[in-house]
């Protein structure tokens, strides 16, 4: 054993794996790893992210079941954006002593949103800290190697589509920092904390465009602008973005404004819905492969091939300055 842990950390591990789905296949938790055959001729995606308290979540604005939903949640979008499907994830937390309650909770989040699509936690690691909360969680998928939705997809003449509406998820954030406990309590900041807590990953979404022949997309994390850069450098390309077709969260309008609600979408982030580009002649088939209940609206165009990438943006048919930065983690 460790000496910087107890018997209790086992017990724990147990606890957490007793809240998830058993597997039906490979190795899972209980071993010294994880082990599982990938289906043949498919790539392997994998990806991670971690959330540290105080600087991507706090406790007092979130429930630690919500907190495990999003932990997985930020994973899951980073493979809709590939076009992959969901396979096997590994959580690691380190927790200050007293928080196995919350692990416990945590783990219900992550059940819950692991089950929903399909995801298996395979294993992941156990530790003490003096500091912060911190939750990391490492999901390995598969795409159609074909298939595959990239950053450097975008061609000249594609039309610039985004998911869903924009700017929820930081509307809620902005509603949470304010503390305005009358504004919170509106009808409108349900949808907004929902958005910013219990994030949607696009993964039907990000399969029907794999599947149509979409090559180029993103997840929306940091904000528009930003991504719309990720796009056009990663491409090669000048990108015009059309400020007044946002899609931005009506509720985010009726309780910040629309100028707030716009540039929260542009450079808050958080929206984990897909921004992708699409070949004219490719638009029947997007549609035609479509989920029902997903939205899309065109925000723009690639105008040209660009060395380093351009993104201009315009308002009322006049360009205007956006800065760039979404979201600045040093
Ligand atoms: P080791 O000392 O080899 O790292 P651990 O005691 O950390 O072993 O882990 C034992 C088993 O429990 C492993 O299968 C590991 O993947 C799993 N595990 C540990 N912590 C977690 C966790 N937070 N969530 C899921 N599985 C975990
Ligand atoms: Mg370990």
């Amino acid at each position: 054993m460790n000496a910087s842990r107890g018997v209790g950390e086992f017990d724990l591990i147990e606890r957490l794996a007793a809240r998830l789905e058993p597997l039906e296949s490979g190795l899972g938790i209980g071993d010294d790893a994880a082990a599982w055959s990938p289906e043949p001729g498919r790539l392997v995606v994998a990806t991670t992210d971690m959330l540290v308290e105080g600087i991507h979540f706090r406790l007092e604005w979130t429930t630690a079941r919500d907190l495990g939903w999003k932990a997985l949640a930020v994973n899951l979008s980073d493979l809709a954006a590939m076009g992959a499907r969901p396979g096997r994830a590994l959580v690691s937390i380190a927790l200050l002593p007293g928080q196995a309650d919350l692990a416990e909770q945590l783990y219900d989040g992550i059940a819950e949103l692991a089950r929903i699509t399909g995801t298996r936690v395979v294993g992941g690691d156990t530790v003490r800290t003096p500091g912060p909360l911190v939750v990391n969680v490492a999901l390995v998928g598969e795409a159609d190697p074909e298939r595959l939705l990239r950053r450097g997809g975008a061609r000249p003449g594609d039309l610039l589509f985004v998911s869903g509406t924009v700017g929820a998820s930081a509307a809620g954030l902005a509603l949470l920092v304010a503390g305005d406990s009358a504004v919170l309590a509106r009808p409108e900041a349900v949808p907004l904390l929902a958005a910013h807590h219990r994030p949607w990953p696009q993964l039907a979404l990000g399969a029907a465009l794999a599947g149509a022949g979409v090559r180029c997309a993103i997840d929306i994390s940091d904000g528009v602008a930003s991504e719309a850069w990720h796009l056009a450098r990663a491409s090669g390309v000048e990108i015009e973005v059309d400020l007044d077709r946002l899609p931005l969260s009506g509720e985010a309008v009726a309780l910040l404004g629309s100028a707030r609600a716009r540039q929260l979408a542009l450079t808050g982030g958080e929206d984990y819905q897909l921004l992708f580009t699409v070949p004219e002649a490719m638009l029947a088939a997007v549609e035609a492969a479509l989920p029902p209940d997903v939205r899309l609206s065109v925000i723009g165009r690639v105008t040209a091939a660009r060395e380093g990438g351009a993104v201009r943006f315009f308002e009322a048919g006049a360009p205007i300055d956006i800065p760039e930065a979404g979201y600045v983690a040093f």
